[in-house]
């Protein structure tokens, strides 16, 4: 099959590789000019593991290509993913304008059928607005042509973004059109070779709800893990202990109960006060996904907190080592990164900060520029150097066994703030630490 994907970010380069890889020619599309140039040098925006090679065969064979050229694009296939970005507007409502903007660039452009894929998250309706921009466009050249407009949500996680899209737990696509239904049944048939029912077929508006249900649910589980740590901390009872008690309960589970500094990201944020928009335009009050947003914002401030209070609220000319800028590991994405509250924090008290993270330094030096005030340094042991005490944003890999003997030396002050609960209090207080995490007992 012949596919475009407009929006060549996470998304699209993503679903663009594993479509190309299964034999199928695709096109890639950005406005962006630099990365699209970039991307036909072999340079990937993002870091993502394993997308990079799966490109490199990809553009070899032949199967996947890159362009700004919009008339190529809309002519290039039958099948056209939309996989644009919906950022938040400054009410928390997605911001429809780039969607809006593919929708337009096809229906001004189109000669023959297409069936458009919204694959963006969008609001519900959306469906009905990219369908309508289309008849819209089409009207005024006279023209007749048939189309379907379907969404069909992406459940992709950075980090593991690959397997995920090889091996998807399911694959929702919305919409009432026989024949787009078939097409999609043709395109995903290599992905869900063994299990025909991750295929998931409803409603357009349903399948637009689900994303936002899906990461919504997701939230909620963090900011409640969040609140109750919050609870332990305050009451001596240890966070760790009852996420296992909890999550034996097979109505309960292990999955996504860690505490922790805060969800950050692309998608959480943003969908959680999407879904609030969405609600409010439609008279309702969504109170529950209201608290489990502003839950998050509180958390996200939480090492700080406990930081001023280990220096009796005065870091003035302090120094600190942040391990893990990433809102997560395995990716670079540092939007929305707890990471960035923290180190804003500390400048705005009069701190500086040296960090390190396994992939996301070149990124955070765009956001911060002034290296006397952020050093970046090469590897977590450097970073802790002669600072004044150590904390910990993400739980890259690498940090889970440190040699605890070379980290008491090295810094100033013992003092750890551990934002993901990655040791054992009982172990880091024998050596000799001041170990502060979320919502479990440690410190000394
Ligand atoms: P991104 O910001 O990484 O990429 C979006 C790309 O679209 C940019 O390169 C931008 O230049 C391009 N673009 C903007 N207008 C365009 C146009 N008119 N034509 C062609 N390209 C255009 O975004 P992303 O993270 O890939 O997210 C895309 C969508 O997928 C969002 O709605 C997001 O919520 C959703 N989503 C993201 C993830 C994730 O993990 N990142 C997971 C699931 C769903």
């Amino acid at each position: 099959m012949k596919v475009t994907i407009y929006g060549s970010g996470y998304v699209g380069l993503v679903t663009g590789a594993l479509i190309a890889d299964v034999g199928n020619e695709v096109l890639c599309v950005d406005v962006d000019e630099k990365k699209v140039a970039n991307l036909k040098k072999g340079i990937i925006p993002i870091f993502e593991p394993g997308l990079d090679d799966v490109i490199k065969r990809n553009v070899e064979a032949d199967r996947l290509d890159f362009t700004t050229d919009m008339d190529r694009a809309v002519a290039h296939s039958e099948v056209q993913f939309i996989a644009v970005g919906t950022p938040p507007g400054e009410d928390g409502s997605a911001d429809m304008q780039y969607v809006a903007a593919v929708a337009k660039t096809i229906a001004d452009r189109m000669t023959e059928s297409k069936v458009v894929v919204n694959k963006s998250t969008v609001p519900v309706g959306t469906g009905d607005m990219v369908e309508k921009v289309i008849a819209d466009g089409l009207a005024a050249r006279g023209q007749s042509i048939s189309y379907a407009v379907i969404s069909n949500p992406e459940f992709l996680k950075e980090g593991a973004a690959i397997e995920d899209f090889m091996k998807p737990d399911r694959i929702v696509i919305g919409t009432d059109n026989e024949q787009a239904m078939e097409v999609m049944r043709e395109l995903y048939a290599p992905f869900c070779r063994n299990r025909r029912d991750r295929l998931i077929f409803m409603s357009r508006k349903s399948s637009e709800l689900t994303k936002y249900a899906a990461n919504s649910l997701l939230a909620t589980k963090i900011s409640f893990m969040n609140e109750l740590s919050n609870i332990a901390d305050r009451l001596g009872a240890d966070i760790e202990d009852v996420r296992v008690g909890i999550g034996s309960d097979p109505r309960i589970g292990y999955h996504f109960i860690y505490p922790g500094c805060g969800y950050g990201g692309s998608c959480f944020p943003k969908d959680v006060k999407a879904l609030i928009a969405t609600a409010r335009e439609n008279n309702y009050d969504a109170k529950l996904l209201s608290a489990v947003d502003s839950v998050n914002d509180s958390q996200k401030h939480v090492l700080f907190e406990k930081l001023m209070k280990h220096f009796d609220n005065d870091i003035k000319g302090k120094k600190f080592a942040v391990w893990g800028l990433s809102f997560k590991p395995n990716t670079d994405d540092l939007r929305e990164a707890p990471s960035r509250v923290l180190i804003e924090s500390i400048f705005e008290h009069g701190g500086t900060v040296r960090a390190y993270d396994p992939v996301a330094m070149k990124e955070m030096r765009h956001f911060y520029p002034d290296e006397k005030r952020l050093e970046l340094v090469g590897t977590a042991q450097d970073t802790v150097d002669g600072t004044d005490a150590l904390l910990i944003n993400t739980e890259w890999r690498e940090f889970r066994s440190p040699n605890l003997e070379a980290l008491k030396s090295s810094l100033k002050r013992p003092l750890v703030i551990d934002g993901r609960n990655l040791y054992d209090p009982a172990q880091m207080v024998e050596h000799g630490f001041t170990y502060d995490c979320i919502g479990r007992p440690g410190k000394h």
